[in-house]
């Protein structure tokens, strides 16, 4: 049975910080401020993979008071989503995701990037979707002060 679990988050831009999205890191003047690396495209996919199992979100799983966390890349969380899955005999059918950035183009980066979410689920590249946008200059996004992702996965459960 295929069951389907949505995923958001948004971390805010700020200056002094690496900008870290689907686990690549991109050169921008401002990076994303969280405990972790802040990686809001593997966040959101990973309440998305978590969601679809029916678990607690990532900030329960992976609060942000514990210092193992401290600047920790955010594959290991989708990892852990992917092991969750794996431990019910399950299997992620796909994902797919999409980023909203007024700045840096993400475009350049998205096989990059879909080919680490791909490694950290245990699937092909090609059932792995990321795609971008703008916010066309409005609210927070469009002033640049952060970026927000959007995602949704598949998993096939046993019954
Ligand atoms: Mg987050």
């Amino acid at each position: 049975m295929v069951h389907v679990g949505i995923g958001y988050d948004v971390h805010p831009l700020v200056e002094g910080r690496r900008l870290v999205l689907g686990g690549v890191e991109i050169p921008h003047a401002k990076g994303l401020e969280g405990h972790s690396d802040a990686d809001a495209l593997m966040h959101a996919l990973t309440d998305a993979v978590l969601g679809a199992i029916g678990e607690v979100d990532i900030g329960h799983l992976f609060p942000n008071t514990d210092a193992a966390w401290k600047n920790a890349p955010s594959r290991i969380f989708l990892e852990e989503a992917a092991r969750r899955v794996r431990e019910r005999g399950g299997r992620i059918v796909n994902v797919d995701a999409s980023l909203a950035a007024e700045q840096p183009k993400i475009y350049p980066h998205l096989a990059a990037m879909k080919a680490n979410i791909a490694a950290a689920l245990g699937i092909p590249p090609g059932k792995v979707g990321v795609k971008a946008t703008t916010n066309e200059r409005m609210g927070f996004v469009g002033r640049e002060e952060g970026i927000a992702a959007m995602a949704v996965a598949s998993v096939d459960l046993p019954e």
